[in-house]
């Protein structure tokens, strides 16, 4: 079964090096990396300054040199994305500085070129094709969330009516209210005192609101405890993006739609805050069901993808404002995700997983049985050596 495959993997966290090629225009003599190993060794050095001081060796389970294409690191990444069928929590992440080929790895340069594909939509194809193929036993359900998380605020980007900030939904069932007998019943003993009427009316209102949230308190428990609602905006075990839709699909059409959707929705909050896509964490989450039809148990996986925000380290001095604070906010996110990840390596008691909105609506697919790949992406241009430092020593303290 998979199940072997994915134990073969070593350990739960698994981090793979990718270096983007470069782009034209760039000086391709001025590059920091010197060598990269067959068994994930990667030698950087800085070609400007002169002796060996500068030389760097860091390794990784992997590392993609510049003439990897999408295939070739999606053939690394399936065995874990084909384990969520099996019933496995998983978690990748692509991390590093703007422009060094995160959304080139998780979703790719660009939709209609099949490959160009990057992990996000190989791995929707592959799961729609393997729980076709496995359809006789166990029949599946695939569902999608897309969320987008900008300055610790979480936002729904597949919401029909736009992005939306998340939280507890205000809706109220006004619609039933005059139809209950008890107000019918008031309103006659009320008989013609419009002011008696009125007050009551307001009060029972209130109460009527009041009553309807305890029942969604109450239903959502009867969810959790019968084990049922996958469907739903809450989730045993925190699986789901609370309060995010979830998007049932069946096809890559149905996905390539949705990710148009989720694209427009944070393009329209992008022109809004100049390059916002630079500076948030994009979530897509991938939930699967599956049902074993001769026993009728339930399995259940999940995948989440995450293009996180550029890591590059703003200038305190010139930051201000707005910029700072996103800046802050990033710093914040990337660090409690280092210190989670960091954590789950150690086999730590403690994972301080409250500390970034990003960690805790993780929390259920990062440790435990979960697995967690994290791409660590380098800009091979000299000018990027110090980012590129500072990236690997991210991963360096994760791995
Ligand atoms: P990020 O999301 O980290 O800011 P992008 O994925 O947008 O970076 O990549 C920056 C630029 O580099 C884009 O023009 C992208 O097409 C290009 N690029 C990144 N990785 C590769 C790659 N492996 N091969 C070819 N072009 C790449
Ligand atoms: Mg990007």
């Amino acid at each position: 079964k998979l199940y072997n495959e994915v134990q073969d993997l070593k350990g739960n966290i698994r981090v793979y090096c990718r270096i983007r090629p470069f782009l034209s225009g760039q000086n391709q003599n001025h590059t920091t990396v010197e060598f990269i190993g067959e068994d994930g060794e990667l030698i950087i050095s800085n070609p400007l300054k002169q002796g060996k001081e500068s030389r760097k060796l860091f390794k990784f389970n992997k590392v993609f040199g510049q003439a990897a294409c999408q295939e070739e690191v999606f053939l690394d990444t399936r065995p874990l994305i084909r384990s969520v069928l099996d019933g496995f929590n998983v978690c990748i992440f692509a991390y590093g500085q703007t422009g060094s080929g995160k959304t080139y790895t998780m979703s790719g340069p660009n939709l209609s070129s099949k490959s160009d594909w990057g992990v996000n939509y190989r791995a929707l194809h592959d799961l729609f094709h393997i729980s076709q193929s496995r359809e006789n036993s166990i029949v599946y359900e695939i569902g999608v969330q897309m969320v987008e998380i900008y300055n610790e605020q979480v936002r729904d980007l597949l919401s029909n009516s736009g992005p939306q900030k998340s939280g507890p939904q205000k809706r109220y069932p006004f619609p039933f209210l005059f139809a209950d007998p008890t107000i019918l019943f008031i309103f006659k003993l009320c008989n013609n005192l419009f002011i008696l009427k009125f007050s009551f009316l307001f009060i029972y209102v209130l109460a009527y609101n009041y009553a309807y949230k305890l029942t969604l308190y109450v239903s959502k428990a009867w969810y959790i405890s019968l084990g049922i609602g996958i469907w739903n905006t809450t989730l045993p075990n925190g699986l789901a993006v609370p309060d995010a839709s979830m998007h049932s699909v069946k096809s890559m059409k149905d996905v390539l739609e949705l990710m148009n959707t989720g694209l427009m929705n944070r393009a329209t909050s992008a022109t809004a805050l100049n390059e916002r896509s630079s500076r948030s964490h994009s979530v897509l989450s991938i939930h699967v069901r599956g049902t074993e039809v001769k026993t009728n148990t339930l399995l259940r996986g999940c995948l989440h993808l995450v293009d996180l925000a550029g890591s590059e380290r703003v200038d305190r001095s010139e930051a201000t404002g707005d910029r700072l604070k996103e800046a802050q906010h990033i710093n914040k996110s990337l660090s409690a995700l280092g210190d989670v990840i960091y954590a789950l390596s150690q086999k730590s008691a403690h994972v301080p997983y409250r500390n970034s909105k990003l960690t805790q609506l993780l929390q259920s697919s990062l440790g435990g049985q979960a697995k967690t790949l994290m791409f660590v992406q380098l800009n091979p241009d000299v000018a990027s050596y110090s980012e590129t430092i500072s990236t690997l020593k991210f991963a360096e303290r994760v791995s």
